[in-house]
Order: C-alpha cells, then sequence, then structure tokens
C-alpha cells in the first residue's frame, strides 16, 4: 500500500491536531494566498459583516482545511464542517445552515462532489442567505423560506476546474494552493519536530522535505515514520542518515516518488513507449481510478517535468526516462 496515501487509514489524529497550524502566522509558505486572507479577514472583522465565500483549490495535503479552520479561528468565529458526498439532502444542508451563529464558517470539503440539488438549495443561501427547501413529498408536499444567519461558505476541491461554473461564480474569494518548496517543507518538519519534542537537524530535516512531494501532510507523514526509525534503529536522533535510511525503507526515492508514482512513470515508459497515452489507458494499465492520476499523482509529475501533459495524452519526459536510467528517446517533435 502506498505509504503516503493521503487520508490514510490510521492517522493519529492526536498528533495531527498537536502540529495542525492554527494562525496564519504559523501556517508557513503560500505567501500569497497568507497575505491576501490577512487583508481579507482583518477587514471583515472591522466592518463587523461576514467574509465574502472563500474557495481553496489544489491537490490533497497542501492544507485547505488547515486554512479554513485557520479563517474561522482568525475570523473569531466558529465552524462547521462537511463534505460534498456527505451532504445529499437538501435537508441536511437546511438543518446545518439554520444552526449557524451569525459569521460563522462551514466548511465543505470536496464541494465539487456536491449534488445538483444541494447546489440548488445553496445559491440563494450564499447569495442571499436564504434557503427556500421543500417539506414532505406529494400533494401534500410544500416550500418553506428561511432566513438563514449570514456566514462565511468556505470551499475546497482539488481542481477548480471540477466546480459548476454558477458555484464558482458564487465565490468573492479564490485561493489557490502550490506545492511548497523544499524550504517551506523543512520548516514544517522543524516545527512539527518541535511541537512533537523530536530531536531532528536541519540536515534530517531538508532530507524528509526533499521526498515530501511537495505536500505538507506527506512531509508530517515521513516525519513521524522516520521517527519510529530512530528510535528503533538509532539513538531516537534524526540526522540525515537516519532520515535517508528509513525513507529508502519505505521506498520513497530521493525525488519523493513513492511505489505508485514509480509505476505510473515507468507504465508510460515501458507498456506505452513514452506515450503519449490517454488517462483511461492509463488507469486501466496501472489498475487506478483515472481520479487518482489526476489528482494525486500526476500533478506533482507534472509540476516536477517527469509528464507532459499534450492534446493526445500523457507523456514521459526526458527527465523520467533518466530517473530510471533508461536512455531518453530521440523525438523530433516534442
Ligand atoms: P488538505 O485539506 O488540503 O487535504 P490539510 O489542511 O488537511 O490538507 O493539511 C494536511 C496537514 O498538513 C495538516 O494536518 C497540517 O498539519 C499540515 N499543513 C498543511 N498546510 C500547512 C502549512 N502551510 N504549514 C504547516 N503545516 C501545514
Amino acid at each position: 500500500d502506498r505509504v503516503v496515501q493521503e487520508q490514510a487509514a490510521g492517522e493519529d489524529e492526536a498528533i495531527d491536531r498537536a502540529i495542525r497550524p492554527r494562525r496564519l502566522a504559523d501556517y508557513v509558505g503560500q505567501p500569497t494566498v497568507r497575505e491576501q486572507l490577512e487583508i481579507f479577514v482583518h477587514a471583515a472583522r472591522q466592518r463587523g459583516e461576514p467574509l465574502d465565500h472563500v474557495l481553496i483549490f489544489g491537490p490533497p495535503g497542501l492544507g485547505k482545511t488547515t486554512l479554513a479552520h485557520i479563517v474561522a479561528h482568525e475570523l473569531g468565529v466558529g465552524l462547521r464542517q462537511t463534505s460534498g458526498p456527505v451532504l445529499d439532502k437538501p435537508g441536511d444542508l437546511a438543518a446545518l445552515l439554520t444552526n449557524l451563529e451569525p459569521q460563522d464558517v462551514l466548511f465543505i470539503d470536496e464541494i465539487h462532489r456536491l449534488s445538483p440539488v444541494i447546489e440548488e438549495v445553496l445559491y440563494p443561501a450564499m447569495e442571499d442567505f436564504k434557503i427556500d427547501i421543500l417539506i414532505g413529498e406529494g400533494p401534500a408536499a410544500r416550500s418553506i423560506k428561511l432566513d438563514l444567519p449570514p456566514f462565511t461558505l468556505v470551499g475546497a476541491t482539488t481542481r477548480a476546474g471540477l466546480l459548476t461554473s454558477p458555484l464558482r461564480d458564487r465565490f468573492g474569494i479564490v485561493q489557490r494552493l502550490e506545492y511548497y518548496c523544499v524550504e517551506d517543507l523543512a520548516a514544517i518538519v522543524q516545527r512539527s519536530a518541535t511541537l512533537l519534542a523530536l530531536a531532528i537537524d536541519a540536515r534530517g530535516a531538508l532530507e524528509i522535505a526533499q521526498r515530501s512531494r511537495g505536500t505538507p501532510r506527506i512531509a508530517n507523514r515521513l516525519l513521524r515514520r522516520v521517527r519510529d526509525f530512530a528510535e528503533v534503529k538509532a539513538d531516537g536522533r534524526i540526522t540525515m542518515e537516519v532520515a535517508k535510511a528509513a525513507m529508502d525503507l519505505l521506498n520513497v526515492d530521493g525525488n519523493g516518488f513513492d511505489v505508485q508514482d514509480r509505476r505510473l512513470l515507468l507504465t508510460i515508459i515501458e507498456k506505452f513507449d513514452g506515450g503519449p497515452v490517454g488517462v483511461d489507458s492509463l488507469a486501466a494499465a496501472i489498475g487506478d481510478e483515472r481520479g487518482t492520476i489526476e489528482d494525486v499523482l500526476e500533478p506533482y509529475l507534472i509540476q516536477q517535468g517527469f509528464i507532459m501533459r499534450t492534446a493526445r495524452g500523457r507523456m514521459a519526459t526526458r527527465s523520467a526516462y533518466l530517473h530510471f536510467g533508461y536512455p531518453p528517446p530521440a523525438r523530433n517533435h516534442e
């Protein structure tokens, strides 16, 4: 199984809570997002109005949920959390909305997975703080209108393009999270190590950061696994050597690619002659969902220049061939 699998079973929630940043000032990296939100939050507080609705998009593990909680905290309001696939009845959404305190944040994760019926209820709620829902069935059904407390909707999604445009248009603030640079990830590892009272040196933190696929969740997860290794196989201190040995054992290579990343790249190279290959064929060949390739695997590989997305499909780049020690193909029209 994937060592760095998003939302892996057995995630230690207590540890997660302990290291999750609570204030904007503790949120490492993403300077543009941080600066803008700081201003918007400050302005909303000054006016005593709810913050405009916020859409946050970016690959899993980059800090969307964390940011939603921070926004509520900085606004000094409460947060209710739900997710697109969970909300399936309009009544559930109505119950959530009518129970909010004025100016509270409602966080909807995976907001691209809301059903069309729910979206319809959400539009007037977002625009006018009103909902119109149908109670009962058949001839006895009647529609009731309810006023809602003013609130801020924070929606998170892996790709903005997955949202319907009427929904996307109703967000006044749209923030995109980028993969983190190694320095920022090293800072996150150091911060988490401090909070967990772990001994780690700068080179140890850097080694973990380099193999974290630009993703704080993975950095924190690798830190926990390296800690286990350090406690059992060394004196508990996380040095570069210890970190390297632990991550080699976990099959996370020097570029941070794990078994799944390598399988994807090798499949394009070995089975499809470097591509171009359509994402559905690729999904069938590696036995993964198309969505996992599109949301989890390839964004990082594309950003790092190992895969190219072309009109005819995915292609392995020169760096991908070299990574596996293959001679790059001679291509005339790349
Ligand atoms: P997402 O909702 O995008 O999948 P999360 O908000 O759950 O991601 O973030 C995953 C973990 O990574 C969090 O538990 C948090 O500890 C850590 N994290 C995310 N972003 C940051 C950041 N900017 N600074 C420090 N830690 C972060």
